[in-house]
């Protein structure tokens, strides 16, 4: 089982308050251990990272620069916005992890890769803080519509004037619920898809063309610079709503990184994005909760769920013969009413994703407690 590492830097333009030499601590604790095999590091622009990069380099560890492609680089440059159904800009949205608001543009206009890859280019690239050459990799974060954060009318999205002229789009009569119970006619949950209403589906299918898109344009422009790729991705039965179809991404990376945070109530994590979905319709209490049940009980949500979505993934890579490698993202970090992370709660989770290929101690390297760190080490190679 491979072993990689996640550092927050701080977002695009505040740095964060990284206390560099207790990360270098941290990183020699994990190295007296085991080899690690990558850092994913950002995404502030500024971040004085050198020191790090050079313990990781003799170490021979590969450094990803992380980057949030369809989101916080919108504070770096202006983005083509995302346009709900109602032909409005969808409104920043609340991350309770950061205390920030946050928005998302428009992943499927080609004119925000290009204007994504200027902002790697002038502010990572070519940036003074970073030494040439010291990325071996991409990280790519953000790759995705959002969730049901905002509702129900962030997730019928995106409906400006390049997406309605290049896609299939629903039109608001074929997304009527069905039931408030289950409002958008999900019948089963099979190979990391849903079965669910004509409407719904067609949207769906939709993000998942645009995101597969404008990925196999950002993953070739980077392959191309020679860097490795990892995706970001959310845990597959959520990642279907925000556009992230495992089936057509894994072709892409060189590795996947499932978010299987099974503890953190912000963006990402399940409990969390579980109750976005649950509160997104109406706002009955009742209604909320029976979609709730209904949702978890069509995935099969209890017992060894994240085992079997580790096995739903590591299934689509065996049967196409891919060799991207599935590197498990699990909090490792522990933040004080977001990520309650405990030592009982790492063995369950290092017992969980036994099948992948390796683990991704996430999502920052600086809030992990040093006991969190050994138990992690104690379970993966004692
Ligand atoms: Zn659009």
């Amino acid at each position: 089982m491979e072993l990689s590492v996640q550092l927050f830097t701080g977002n695009a333009v505040t740095p964060a308050q990284t206390d560099i030499q207790e990360i270098i601590n941290k990183l020699n604790r994990i190295y007296e251990r085991t080899e690690i095999s990558g850092a994913y590091i950002g995404w502030n622009k500024d971040a004085e990272i050198h020191s790090i990069a050079e313990l990781l380099k003799d170490n021979g560890t590969d450094i990803y620069l992380w980057l949030p492609v369809f989101s916080e680089l919108s504070l770096l440059a202006e983005f083509e916005p995302l346009i709900g159904i109602d032909g409005r800009k969808i409104k920043k949205l609340y991350n309770p992890a950061d205390e920030e608001l946050f928005s998302f543009c428009c992943p499927a206009n080609p004119k925000n890769i290009e204007i994504a890859i200027d902002v790697f280019e002038k502010h990572y690239e070519n940036s003074k803080n970073y030494a040439k050459g010291m990325f071996d990799g991409i990280f790519l974060d953000k790759i995705r519509f959002p969730s049901f954060i905002g509702g129900l009318s962030t997730v019928t999205s995106c409906y400006c004037d390049y997406c309605r002229s290049h896609f299939d789009l629903p039109e608001k009569n074929e997304l009527s619920a069905e039931s408030m119970e289950n409002p958008m006619g999900i019948t089963a949950y099979e190979d990391l898809c849903y079965k669910m209403n004509p409407g719904y589906r067609k949207l769906f299918d939709y993000k998942a063309k645009a995101i597969y898109n404008s990925l196999e344009h950002l993953c070739s422009y980077f392959r191309e610079k020679g860097l490795k790729i990892c995706l970001d991705l959310f845990a597959p039965f959520i990642a279907f709503f925000v556009g992230q179809d495992y089936h057509r991404l894994l072709k892409l990376a060189d590795i996947v990184k499932p978010m299987l945070y099974n503890k953190t109530n912000a963006p990402a994590g399940l409990p969390f994005e579980i109750n976005t979905y649950t509160k997104a319709f109406d706002s009955n209490e009742e209604n909320a909760i029976a979609r709730k049940v209904h949702l978890l009980e069509t995935v099969d949500y209890y017992g060894n769920f994240i085992e079997k979505e580790v096995d739903g993934i590591k299934e689509v890579i065996v049967r196409n013969g891919f060799d991207t490698k599935l590197h498990v993202g699990i909090e490792i970090n522990y933040v004080k009413d977001i990520a309650h992370v405990t030592e009982k709660y790492i063995k369950e989770s290092i017992a969980s994703v036994k099948n992948a290929d390796g683990i991704i101690a996430s999502w920052n390297l600086s809030t992990m407690p040093l006991s969190n760190i050994e138990c992690l080490l104690d379970e993966l190679y004692d």
